[in-house]
């Protein structure tokens, strides 16, 4: 896939009516009060909102929220996110009643240059996620040109994430430009040695990212819960680590996969193991494959602490996916928090991909010392996998 994409930059917006995909995806609280419970994704979209209307644009911003599945769901409203942007960004932004329907058209055909609307959830329409071509072109219709900053979305082929590229000028804002220079550079042509940490908890949705990695890699690094069914497939004793043993034979062909390419493969070497899933549990360290019956692991144990930190000191690249073990409890969260301190101090790029991982690094203090941090779980994934990205693939090359 080509990674180099046309950006706001190399197109002349003024007076232009852009229509920008965002990820305003936010939390809600449960309540249904429509107070937002964390912001950073419509902070994020500000410096790409904010060079359009300062370059004379008027911009129609779009997103999805939730899964209201086609029909209109009030809870599942953008209200919230017009009112919040509106604060961030100091000015009106024009909250329209639906999509594509009487409201957006007219207020989208009065819209000045500098001025702002937010269409309503994209997935109140049912031709968005099935892609709907007449839908795409009566979003397009309302605009002269695409920008999409949406990387969350950029994994699904929907109506407002690539369809509307059929119709428009298609590029790219600031941060999907990151996303793509940052992660598809490191994919591409990685800054040596490159290693990737991988972990959390299931190796099956894991093998995808570690297929596409073992053929770019120098070094793989296996923890989290998914280090447990290389381990049983290694013939250790896992206890009642979680184990998938389906992928036991995956698991050993991915170790001889490695010893043929000549990518070293790091397996935990010790682990904490606990008598609960419980954040008060009782632990003990032992070493890898001697997890006594009725114990699992939910952490990597010092000596692999050690071995992890050690391989990452002269990489010059990093990507993490996936925690070390329960980050969610602060007893078994020391693996990810060494890997974390460990990537802050290297001179190497470091990117973290995945949304718990993303989370766990957030978390635990380290988000400012990292490269990037990836704006988008499934998307980043999807991404590390190799695959095609429907919501890049559409955008114009350069
Ligand atoms: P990401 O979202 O970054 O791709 P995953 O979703 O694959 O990461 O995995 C994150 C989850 O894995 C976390 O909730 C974490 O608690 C869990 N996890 C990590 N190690 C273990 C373990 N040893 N046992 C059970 N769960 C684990
Ligand atoms: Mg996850």
């Amino acid at each position: 896939m080509n990674y180099n994409k046309k950006t706001v930059k190399d197109m002349d917006v003024k007076g232009k009516k852009v229509l920008l995909r965002c990820d305003f995806n936010v939390p809600m609280a449960k309540d249904g009060s429509g107070v937002i419970t964390d912001d950073k994704r419509i902070r994020a979209a500000l410096p790409t909102i904010q060079y359009l209307l300062d370059q004379g644009a008027a911009v129609i911003a779009c997103s999805h929220m939730g899964k209201p599945k086609g029909e209109v769901k009030p809870e599942l409203s953008l209200k919230p996110v017009a009112v919040r942007l509106a604060q961030l960004l100091g000015k009106e932004v024009i909250m329209a009643e639906d999509v594509v329907g009487p409201d957006a058209q007219a207020k989208a055909a009065a819209l000045q240059p500098g001025q702002i609307m937010l269409l309503e959830n994209t997935r109140f329409e049912k031709g968005e996620t099935k892609n709907d071509p007449e839908l795409a072109k009566a979003m397009a219709s309302m605009a002269d040109l695409y920008v999409s900053d949406a990387f969350g979305a950029v994994h699904r082929a929907h109506a407002s994430t690539a369809g509307v590229a059929d119709y428009l000028p298609a590029v790219s804002g600031f941060l999907i430009q990151k996303e793509l220079e940052v992660i598809g550079g490191a994919l591409a042509n990685p800054k040596r040695p490159l290693v990737a940490i991988l972990g959390g908890s299931k190796v099956s949705s894991k093998i995808g990212v570690i297929n596409n990695l073992l053929e770019i890699a120098d070094t793989i690094i296996i923890g989290g819960g998914m280090a447990y069914t290389f381990s049983a497939a290694q013939g250790g004793k896992v206890g009642d680590s979680l184990l998938e043993a389906d992928w036991e034979e995956y698991a050993n062909d991915m170790v001889k996969k490695a010893q043929e390419k000549g990518v070293k493969l790091l397996l935990p070497v010790d682990t904490v193991c606990a008598d609960a899933f419980a954040p008060d549990a009782k632990s003990q360290v032992v070493a890898a494959g001697e997890i006594p019956d009725g114990w699992q692991g939910l952490d990597i144990g010092p000596a692999t602490i050690k071995l992890y930190c050690d391989a990452v000191a002269d990489a010059g690249t990093v990507i993490w996916n996936g925690p070390m073990g329960v980050f969610e409890f602060p007893a078994f969260a020391k693996g990810t928090e060494a890997v974390a301190e460990a990537l802050s101090k290297t001179s190497a790029i470091t990117i973290i991909g995945g949304g718990d991982s993303a989370a766990a690094v957030q978390q635990l203090g380290y988000a400012d010392k990292m490269t990037h941090i990836s704006t988008g779980g499934g998307a980043s994934l999807e991404f590390m996998e190799g695959k095609e990205l429907p919501g890049v693939a559409c955008l114009l090359d350069k």
